[in-house]
């Protein structure tokens, strides 16, 4: 039987992509790339760059992981992203709370991004995609893997390691290296005054006593 428009099962992309087409509108793909990006690193920024390489337009959205301590506060982390990302123009950078689909809806985004390290990130990662595909079967997870020389690199390896005085110049965008080592320094002086009440800076990591210290490099 002849294929109609009628016969072809229709998915939600097509019915957008007929849409777009009759009102000749170009079809632009729109990519969200969620995270923490506490603070942004060298893997993330790869990410970004081969996302940008792929996409029309990519969006880096900050969320803010209440089940997670956080070094740098939302707009901090957002301005370090600003910063590290000036040469790529079709991205775009935001903060978003709430669901990473209902941000990706309210954008008219089709595709979020994520990067895979490891099979330890997998399983995670292929339960948060369905997740939001029963939530949004419109939008697809799109994962890249990651280049090589970023595949143990992590936001945490690289807290660790600056908490300890490393170097973290291989690791993070020049922007961010200069607001962890500020905050370390600032923070050692406070624990010098105030041992117990700053978690981040502990070897011991922990709770948060203060919730008012929950971002200290803010
Ligand atoms: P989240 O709290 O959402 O996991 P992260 O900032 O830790 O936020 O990570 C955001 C995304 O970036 C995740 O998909 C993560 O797997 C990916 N990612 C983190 N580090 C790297 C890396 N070194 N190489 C590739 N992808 C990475």
């Amino acid at each position: 039987m002849e294929k109609t428009s009628d016969t072809v099962a229709s998915t939600p992309y097509q019915d957008t992509l007929d849409e777009r087409k009759k009102r000749k509108q170009p079809i632009t793909v729109i990519a969200i790339y969620p995270g923490s990006f506490d603070p942004i690193t060298l893997g993330h920024l790869d990410i970004i760059e081969r996302g940008c390489q792929l996409f029309e337009q990519v969006i880096v959205v900050v969320f803010r992981n209440p089940s997670k301590t956080s070094l740098f506060s939302v707009e901090q982390r957002t301005r370090q992203i600003r910063q590290s990302t000036g040469h790529l123009p079709n991205l775009e950078v935001d903060s978003f709370e709430g669901l990473a689909v209902t941000y990706a809806k309210i954008r008219q985004a089709k595709v979020l991004l994520r990067g895979l390290r490891a099979v330890s990130d997998f399983e995670l990662e292929l339960q948060m995609a369905h997740t939001n595909k029963t939530l949004a079967a419109d939008i697809e997870t799109i994962f890249l893997a990651t280049s090589t020389e970023q595949s143990f690199l992590s936001s945490s390896v690289v807290k660790e390691i600056a908490k300890f005085g490393g170097p973290i110049e291989h690791l993070v965008p020049p922007p961010v290296i200069l607001d962890i080592y500020q905050c370390f320094a600032k923070n050692k002086i406070l624990e010098e005054l105030a041992p117990t009440a700053l978690p981040m800076v502990r070897a011991t990591g922990g709770q948060p006593i203060d919730p008012s210290l929950e971002t200290p490099c803010d």
